[in-house]
């Protein structure tokens, strides 16, 4: 008999409060922010809390110091990984599990020692590329002959001079046409040259202080058929300094664990829609990084973002109008292979999908979004990016990237923002062993944060849906405008 009561006194104690206040109070009604007031009202609630006593250089100190390195198919990475399904379960998600998708696995065992022996003995700086093989147990030992072209027939009408020698790209002539079109090219030349009994392969890197990055030698993630080194840009210029006046030997040793074909875990999370819950956007960026430095700036930074964005919106104690899907993915650095196989696993649910929104540009301050060439999202994103201005975030670039996480979504045609970022300082640590949490300013990191939790709300809670799906040829358009549709075409990723 005393809930008439109760509910009278609640009735004129709301009555009292403003209006903002019991706007946010949870209710199971779909009144919750349905004016542009009240989408600014939790956007404000939202940065508040990611800006004051947020948890985003946590997040990514966790990421960057306890796993270290997280190259996919490694243990590291496999601990990260169920690490974010535990902190998403602890925020209180909902569907939080682990997608499974099969690659190669390749893991670097013994670090490269390598040394000039003739004309000079001089220790060199050089690493096994990932995806390659180890070296022979003894190493590989032998003279130094440059490479000038990938062209199979080209390779084999020198095999006497190639055999038994290790083989120096020269970057001139093998990257002429950019390192992608010839790293297309690349998994037949290393066969023809294992064929001819050549031993090893060298690329030089161009950075100074022959400082090398992690990367792959060819594209997939198939191991190479020899064992192919990055080779320190100073070192290079000694040895081609040296091959112009005669004979270089050189010998080098390291060991890689190539396991074959593996499982690897995405890590997938949902705040259902209160609303619409069939509806989703996804806000995404790899928990995978190289396996030089700890991944801090790539991409430990997007992950610790999507985390923290996660822990903002569910704090916020009220589901927005649709669902919101976490992901962090494997495998970006082989090849965007975690999103790619989870479009594969989810396309009978594209349809449904608002938006994807990507993360992985870098730790330097945010801008705004990249809408990927598609004129109805910049115009639809608008109102969005205004409340961005006084975080300098609210440009929106035409660019279309086909380079992370986003890429494979652009041609499902379903609308997606890839955050657009200040690269100045991109290069400087990027895949290298100075990618590590000192270069992350928290200030940064927090901005785009923000951005990223502000954008993302506002799309699953808006009560119109941002831009619709698009079809094949206005997608091919797209591709076209943006010079990608030779390539897509040429690896198969687009018909
Ligand atoms: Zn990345």
């Amino acid at each position: 008999m005393k809930k008439p009561k109760i509910l009278l006194t609640l009735l004129i104690i709301s009555l009292l409060l403003p209006l903002s206040i019991v706007a946010h109070q949870p209710t199971t009604t779909s009144s919750f922010a349905n004016s542009p007031t009240d989408l600014e009202q939790a956007s404000a609630k939202l940065a508040g809390s990611i800006l004051v006593n947020g948890q985003s250089m946590k997040y990514l100190q966790t990421l960057t110091d306890r796993f270290g390195a997280r190259l996919t198919s490694t243990k590291a990475y496999q601990r990260s990984a169920e690490w974010a399904a535990e902190e998403f379960r602890a925020m209180g998600l909902k569907n939080v599990r682990l997608e499974k998708f099969t690659m190669d696995g390749w893991e670097r065992a013994v670090s490269a020692r390598a040394r000039m022996i003739s004309p000079i003995e001089h220790p060199i700086i050089l690493h096994s590329m990932g995806w390659t093989p180890s070296t022979p147990p003894n190493g590989v030992k032998g003279d130094v002959v440059l490479l000038k072209d990938f062209s199979v027939d080209k390779i084999k009408a020198q095999a006497d001079n190639f055999k038994g020698k290790i083989l120096l790209i020269d970057p001139a002539t093998i990257f002429a046409e950019g390192r992608l079109n010839a790293l297309m090219k690349a998994s037949d030349a290393y066969m023809a040259l294992k064929e001819i009994g050549a031993q090893a392969v060298l690329i030089p890197d161009q950075y100074e202080n022959n400082i090398v990055k992690a990367r792959k030698a060819s594209l997939g993630t198939k191991v190479t058929a020899l064992p192919i080194a990055a080779l320190g840009s100073e070192d290079n210029q000694l040895i081609r300094r040296s091959l112009e006046k005669g004979t270089v030997t050189i010998e080098f040793h390291y060991e890689n664990r190539t396991p074959g074909e593996v499982q690897v875990d995405n890590v997938i999370a949902e705040i259902p829609g209160r609303e619409k819950p069939n509806e989703w956007i996804l806000i995404g960026a790899h928990l995978d990084s190289w396996d030089f430095g700890t991944g801090a700036q790539d991409n430990g930074s997007g992950s610790a973002t999507v985390l923290e964005v996660a822990r903002a919106i569910s704090s916020l104690g009220q589901a927005p109008r649709r669902t919101i899907r976490f992901a962090l993915w494997g495998g970006e650095e082989q090849g965007l292979l975690g999103s790619k196989a989870y479009i594969e696993a989810h396309k009978s649910d594209m349809d449904k999908c608002i938006a994807i929104l990507n993360t992985d540009n870098g730790a330097g301050h945010p801008n705004g979004w990249k809408v990927q060439g598609r004129n109805d999202v910049y115009e639809a994103m608008k109102p969005i990016s205004n409340m961005l201005k006084n975080l300098n975030g609210d440009t929106l670039s035409y660019e279309v990237s086909f380079n992370t996480d986003h890429a494979y979504f652009i041609l499902e045609g379903v609308p997606t923002l890839d955050l657009l970022v200040d690269m100045t300082h991109y290069d400087d640590v990027h895949h290298k062993s100075s990618d590590t949490i000192d270069k992350v300013n928290a200030h940064s990191l927090a901005t785009a944060t923000v951005i990223v939790a502000i954008t993302g709300y506002n799309l699953a809670e808006q009560p119109q849906s941002l831009a619709p799906r698009l079809g094949h040829d206005a997608i091919e358009e797209i591709l076209k405008k943006a010079n990608l549709l030779d390539f897509l075409k040429k690896s198969g990723d687009w018909k």
